[in-house]
């Protein structure tokens, strides 16, 4: 179905068609980890270049492994969709193409347009560069500003396009001029065209010809060089600059992720290795390295191997004791 390129008046200017918007959200899970005890907290040991590190938590840290499949997952997924969205966020227009009506149609029911060799040129060259069939339609304001159509031009020229073009190729503009204070134009252009004429090209094209129409009140000569001068961007690519911010805000959220991923995958490596301890177990220092450890923790001291003998870890099960 055709749908509205936009249009202009003599009143406000020119307006645009529709637009889209989609989103997205995120969660996640975490550990609660404490220097000091909490309510359902138990204490934990392990070894950091020799010295035990003690913390509070609810349970042993998770997998160092899991974190860090979680990042690469997580960094391969949001790569691909970055990837997807700076792939489709350029528009290289391509020439409609397709078996259908290609009559350029000029009526002029206004008698406004005058001799239109000229006008007909420039719409023949727009159709052969761009593969969209334009149609020119001038009609009275009687003509759509009627109950039948809402008093709503556009609503007029979606109905005009349906039943007169059998295809979704063309591009209809309607214009209505009385005087240079009461004159409206509309644009319907059909679902294929899409690629050529997009919405933000379509918007250039209605700002030049309300310009155009203001500056000369010639519609015929104003047409002419709205549509010749859109033949100068029209088959450029198109950059959505917006798609581009949501690809690089992506990123930059993954990188903040990842970052996340990297230093819990460090901090985990210790706690992962981490036991679980009496909460009022002391050190023990070693007779022989001065290394310190948690005697439950170790069979002999994870320093220099030296053995605990059972004298000593009587000793120091009474010392916690106390
Ligand atoms: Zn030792």
């Amino acid at each position: 179905m055709p749908h509205s390129s936009g249009g202009g008046s003599s009143f406000g200017g020119s307006h645009g068609g529709g637009g889209y918007h989609s989103g997205g959200s995120g969660g996640g899970s975490s550990q609660r980890i404490s220097n000091r005890p909490f309510p359902g907290s138990h204490r934990y040991v392990y070894y950091r270049r020799g010295v035990p590190v003690y913390y509070y938590s609810t349970s042993v840290a998770p997998n160092p492994v899991f974190i860090l499949f979680f990042g690469v997952f997580f960094t391969f997924i949001t790569t691909f969709i970055a990837l997807i969205i700076f792939m489709t966020s350029v528009t290289t227009p391509k020439k409609v193409n397709g078996y259908y009506d290609y009559d350029i149609r000029i009526e002029d029911n206004q008698s406004i347009l005058g001799d239109t060799t000229q006008l007909n040129n420039t719409l023949t060259k727009f159709r052969d560069t761009t593969g969209i069939t334009p149609y020119v339609l001038t009609v009275d304001r009687s003509t759509w500003d009627i109950s039948e159509y809402s008093y709503n031009m556009e609503k007029y020229a979606y109905n005009k396009y349906v039943k007169t073009l059998h295809d979704e190729c063309h591009w209809l503009v309607v214009i209505t001029y009385n005087n240079s204070n009461d004159w409206f134009f509309e644009g319907m252009q059909g679902d294929n065209t899409d690629n050529v004429l997009s919405e933000k090209k379509a918007n250039k094209f209605n700002k030049e010809l309300v310009k155009n129409i203001k500056e000369s009140n010639d519609v015929s000569q104003s047409l002419n060089n709205a549509f010749d001068s859109s033949l100068s961007y029209l088959m450029d690519k198109e950059v959505d600059k917006s798609a581009i911010g949501s690809g690089c805000a992506i990123s930059l959220f993954s990188i903040g992720c990842i970052s996340v991923c990297i230093y819990a995958f460090i901090k985990s490596k210790g706690r992962n290795k981490a036991v679980e301890i009496k909460s009022d177990e002391k050190e023990t220092v070693c007779a022989y390295c001065g290394g310190r450890y948690i005697l439950s923790t170790v069979i002999s001291c994870p320093h220099c191997g030296a053995s605990i003998s059972k004298a000593e870890r009587k000793e120091a099960e009474e010392n916690s004791a106390i």
